[in-house]
């Protein structure tokens, strides 16, 4: 039966899965504002040791919600440990190249982002984001609680039936929106009828979670964060995975039989060139898809993270992405629960993510099309003049094939939203994208770019949790004036920030610009004209097409 009317909801968001997209989600939901619950399954947090690259854009929305200093400081590594890709003929074997500074992790001063990225443990991850969502009043985590039904309410909302799998107690939640952050086999996406397009199971590998005593303290281990091992018997990928000599490993799976434990530690033995005793901790097998759900909005209930794309994670993207996903998700439902979204606001959710989603979904899958074994060559582990020849030639074709992979800023930070809220009426052609470069620009849609202002605070420190109005030149203050107004009636929050610096003018291109709570920018211009159509652009009011031009005019 259908319930009418319910107005008064148990939590402004109900978020299915405690993975670190709903965590992510429930973070930047309670940072706004809002009551949030979040159902999850399990017993707890960080089941599945996956993720280990923490990316820029990720670490920068830690910092944004405090918690990139427990992040530094709950990494597995030193400082100093070098932050490389390695490959190499065996992990004691030849080297053949290295990248250097592979996903900006090292930890030094960028001028175009505020946080390095971190090499560090999903699970740790998910702790971090559950420490500081448990610890918010607004906040309630249910685990060992599943999701069965949900319904749609007529006066809008929705109530989900919920199992508690210790008590088998049901129950109904309810919710202004609902959130499925539920992985890859997502029920609330089953539920909706949503389909995922595009090719399944192109590949299936196995991971070991491995302790091997000592290894990190020998001598004669080139330390890195990953060692791409080019081994005619075993081709791998392994690498240091968390403090206590904790190693993982990872090789793609022979189709037709599984192999067994020992088989498996067979390979890493021959891939190691060195007999070290070594344990087994966990074993995940996981398959590569290349899906995206083909809608991720239905009414109030809406998809993010692995629900709704599923890719490669050769290049580290998968959890980042997820986290984005909650970023711009999460503005835009605060921005409808405080009643100043426009009705076309929340659509675009899925208009400005699914692009950023392709590229991803692309770009890792043509990194997944050069493993390990596509470097083999003859000669090429042998202690001759002909041997370094053959690493020479390995080299430039890792270089060339993996550069996507390791140094793909580009990509992390470097892509455009385009949306009916995004003004580029009176821009010319957006800058050329490169999936390894990473050229700031304030070409409305872009990430606003990073400046580190004189006092060595983060350009971005200055942002406020709404949206934020740069005066970068020697623009008059009056006319700011009525743009504060025209956000007061909308009650849209808005900060103003004037920095009179004129490299940071020259890189935004324009005296003003308007970022949005996600640090992507809305508009830009000299000229702040038309404030309460602008407003109601970017805050997604459908308006005419005149309007939105006078809206644009710089
Ligand atoms: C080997 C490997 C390495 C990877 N490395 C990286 C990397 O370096 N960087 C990176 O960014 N990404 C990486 N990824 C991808 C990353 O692990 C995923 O993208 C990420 O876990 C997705 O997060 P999520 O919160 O969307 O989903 P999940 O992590 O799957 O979380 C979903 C949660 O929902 C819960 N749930 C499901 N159904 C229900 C229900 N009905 N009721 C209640 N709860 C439910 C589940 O129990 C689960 O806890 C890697 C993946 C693999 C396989």
């Amino acid at each position: 039966m259908r319930e009418e009317h319910v107005v008064n909801w148990d939590f402004d968001v109900s978020v299915i899965g405690g993975g670190p997209v709903g965590l992510a989600l429930a973070t930047e939901l309670t940072a706004r504002g809002h009551t949030v619950c979040v159902i999850e399954q399990n017993d707890r947090v960080g089941v599945q040791p996956r993720a280990k690259t923490t990316n820029v854009r990720t670490m920068t929305h830690m910092r944004r919600w405090g918690l990139a200093p427990e992040m530094r400081r709950r990494s597995p590594l030193a400082p100093e440990f070098p932050r490389r890709v390695r490959f190499a003929t065996g992990l004691f074997g030849h080297d053949i190249f290295s990248f250097e500074n592979a996903f900006c992790a090292a930890p030094v001063r960028d001028e175009r982002f505020p946080e390095h990225a971190e090499f560090i443990p999903q699970y740790v991850v998910e702790g971090i984001l559950l420490d500081h969502v448990k610890a918010h009043p607004r906040a309630t985590v249910r685990f060992n609680t599943r999701l069965e039904e949900l319904e749609q309410m007529s006066g809008g909302g929705v109530a989900a039936t919920v199992r508690d799998l210790k008590t088998r107690k049901v129950e109904r939640v309810t919710a202004r929106f609902l959130v499925g952050a539920d992985g890859a086999r997502s029920s609330v996406r089953k539920l909706l009828g949503i389909q995922m397009q595009g090719l399944h199971s192109l590949m299936s590998f196995v991971t070991l979670i491995l302790r091997v005593p000592g290894l990190n303290a020998d001598p004669e281990l080139e330390p890195a964060l990953f060692h791409w091992l080019v081994s005619p018997e075993a081709p791998c990928v392994m690498g240091p995975m968390d403090k206590q000599d904790v190693w993982f490993w990872g090789m793609p799976q022979r189709p037709g039989r599984e192999m067994t434990d020992e088989e498996l530690l067979g390979f890493v033995r021959k891939a190691m060139r060195k007999d070290c005793e070594m344990e087994i901790l966990a074993r995940d097998p996981w398959t590569v898809h290349k899906l995206l759900a083909d809608r991720y909005r239905d009414g109030d209930v809406f998809l993010a993270g692995d629900a709704c794309h599923l890719h490669s994670p050769f290049g580290g993207h998968g959890m980042n992405l997820g986290i984005a996903d909650a970023v711009d998700l999460g503005w835009k439902l605060s921005a409808a629960l405080e009643g100043w979204a426009g009705a076309d606001l929340l659509d675009s959710y899925e208009t400005e993510r699914k692009p950023a989603h392709r590229l991803v979904i692309e770009t890792s899958t043509e990194n997944v099309a050069a493993l390990s074994d596509k470097f083999l060559a003859p000669g090429l582990d042998d202690d001759t003049a002909e041997g370094a020849d053959a690493r020479a030639v390995a080299a430039k074709a890792v270089e060339e094939a993996k550069a996507p992979e390791f140094r793909s800023l580009g990509v992390v930070l470097g892509y455009r939203y385009a949306s009916p809220q995004i003004v580029t009426d009176d821009e010319g052609a957006p800058p050329e994208f490169s999936v390894t470069r990473y050229t700031p620009t304030a070409f409305p849609g872009s990430l606003a770019p990073h400046a580190w202002p004189d006092d060595g605070s983060s350009l971005y420190d200055h942002f406020g949790t709404g949206f934020t109005l740069l005066r970068l030149g020697q623009a008059e203050e009056a006319a700011e004036s009525e743009l504060t107004k025209a956000a007061a009636a909308l009650k849209l929050p808005l900060k103003l920030f004037a920095l009179r610096d004129e490299a940071v003018r020259e890189l935004y291109g324009a005296d003003y610009a308007l970022v949005r709570p996600d640090q992507h920018v809305a508009w830009r211009g000299d000229r702040l004209t038309a404030p309460a159509a602008l407003l109601d652009r970017i805050r997604g009011k459908p308006v005419a097409v005149e309007t939105q031009r006078a809206a644009a005019t710089t």
